[in-house]
């Protein structure tokens, strides 16, 4: 059994991400919006503003009270989108419950959509034809990669249909030709679908989802999950019957998790790019 270390990678993709951004003699930016954040959601924004200022990104963060204007939101977002110094704009979700998410997200020029949540960029994403793409998947697709597990001709099984992981991944495995199943709470026989996979994604976010009986010997195995549990985090697998049977597996932490923060900037840095050659 072969762990499929996300900090590894991380640390090996900043390096070549730093060598790139050495080459110029611009900073890109991010701004990220909060309306009203919770704390684990300040924690991962500071996490976020660290890794930028690490890289000497231009960093904005914006902290807005509840109970504004759906409309002032999307004037802060539009002062951002005309922004020379900003690359990427992100809006922390969950949004407060009477503001619309799809109006919300979707007046983020989607050439600085380095969530890639807009409409533009999910299409783009079904097209192959790729915009900016959400880090979780991107994180997935690059731990593939780089432990050479081939993807083209497998039975692929995602579980969990967010349009920030599950949807995604699929489609994007798709466009690499594998086969997939995209499975969710209304799934009938979930068992059938794991046993017969090469290849499973698990994004429902509950502990102890995935267990040995479901999945077949030499199965890869990448999770997604981020559950806290008695101030521990946990993912949707269980490792220790899991990874029994699996050839590959993402810790959790340790697996998809670090490298996520690592892509966004990823991300910043290519929207910067597009931006210079549009010059
Ligand atoms: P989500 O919006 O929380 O939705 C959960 C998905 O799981 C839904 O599609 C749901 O199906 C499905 N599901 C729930 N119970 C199920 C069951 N019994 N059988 C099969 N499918 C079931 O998904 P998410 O935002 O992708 O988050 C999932 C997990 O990943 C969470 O733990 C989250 O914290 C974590 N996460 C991690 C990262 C990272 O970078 N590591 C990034 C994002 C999210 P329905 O659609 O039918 O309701």
């Amino acid at each position: 059994m072969i762990l499929m270390k996300g900090n590894e990678l991380k640390k090996i993709k900043l390096r070549e991400l730093k060598n790139k951004l050495e080459l110029l003699n611009t900073r890109p930016g991010l701004a990220v919006i909060q309306v009203d954040p919770n704390e684990a959601s300040m924690v991962y924004t500071k996490s976020k503003e660290k890794l930028a200022r690490d890289l000497n990104y231009t960093f904005k963060h914006i902290v807005l009270s509840n109970n504004l204007e759906e409309n002032t939101l999307i004037n802060v977002i539009n002062t951002l989108n005309r922004d020379n110094d900003i690359d990427g704009i992100i809006v922390d979700m969950p949004l407060p419950k009477y503001m619309n998410k799809v109006r919300v997200v979707n007046s983020i020029n989607p050439n600085k959509d380095v969530d890639g949540l807009t409409i533009m960029n999910a299409g783009k994403i079904l097209s192959g034809n790729y915009g900016l793409i959400p880090s979780t998947p991107k994180s997935i697709v690059d731990l593939l990669k780089y432990y050479n597990v081939p993807v083209e001709g497998k039975n692929v099984v995602v579980i969990g249909r967010s349009l920030v992981v599950g949807k995604p991944i699929a489609s994007i495995l798709t466009n690499m030709n594998a086969t997939v199943t995209l499975c969710h709470s209304k799934t009938l026989n979930l068992e059938w679908y794991t046993r017969n996979a090469d290849i499973i994604v698990v994004a429902v976010g509950k502990k102890d989802f995935l267990r040995g009986y479901m999945v077949s010997d030499g199965v890869t195995i990448i999770d997604v999950g981020i559950n806290s549990v008695d101030d521990k985090i946990y993912g949707d697998v269980n490792f220790l019957e899991v990874s029994k049977k699996a050839s590959y597996i993402t810790p959790v932490p340790g697996g998809v998790g670090p490298l996520t923060v690592y892509e966004l900037m990823e991300n910043v840095y290519n929207a910067h790019i597009l931006k210079l050659n549009k010059r």
